[in-house]
């Protein structure tokens, strides 16, 4: 269980408080079926965050007695939130198959078209589609046959 305290962070809660964020891998076609009887959809996800207060207060005695609030999201809820096909956080699940995979950024047929994002970097997440949006820029600058140039602040 990967778990992330953010008492680091005032943005997360008010003051004397703290959000805990628990992530798993989930199945989106499991809650999509689920969604169909929404008192059986909104069930599991209590019985999860039981599951869940429950393991944290093995590791942290007391801590199932100081929570306030749960909020379970599932891969629904980020397609919901997101648009992301299945709900994708990162774009592409990383396989030993696709870790080091190079996704074109370009597509046959379509002049002056260029992808960036998490679903042409293998893993996403913020600092790889900075980067896919900075590496289009280039594509695009030896096109036009201009500098690439860079600054840094
Ligand atoms: C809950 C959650 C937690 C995450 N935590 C982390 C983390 O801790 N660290 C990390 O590195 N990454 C994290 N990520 C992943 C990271 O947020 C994504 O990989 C990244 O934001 C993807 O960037 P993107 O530019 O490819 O796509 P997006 O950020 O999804 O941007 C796509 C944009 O295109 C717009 N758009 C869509 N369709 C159209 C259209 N037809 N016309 C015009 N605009 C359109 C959308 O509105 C959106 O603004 C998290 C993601 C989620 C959902």
């Amino acid at each position: 269980m990967t778990v992330e305290i953010h008492n680091f962070d005032p943005a997360m809660a008010p003051a004397g408080k703290t959000v805990v964020r628990v992530m798993f891998d989930s199945d989106y076609e499991y809650w999509r079926r689920l969604r169909e009887d929404e008192a059986a959809y909104a069930a599991e996800k209590d019985r999860i965050a039981d599951a869940v207060v429950l393991a944290l207060e093995k590791r942290f005695p007391g801590l199932s007695a100081q929570v306030e609030m749960r909020d379970v999201a599932t891969p629904l809820t980020f397609r919901r939130y997101t648009g992301n096909w299945q709900g994708s956080f990162e774009g592409w699940q990383i396989t030993p198959a696709n870790w080091k995979k190079q996704i074109k950024k370009t597509l046959p047929g379509i002049e002056d078209f260029y992808m960036c994002g998490q679903w042409v970097e293998p893993g996403g997440g913020i600092p790889a589609v900075a980067m896919s949006g900075r590496n289009v820029i280039q594509i695009i600058c030896k096109k036009d046959k201009k500098k690439f140039a860079t600054t840094r602040r």
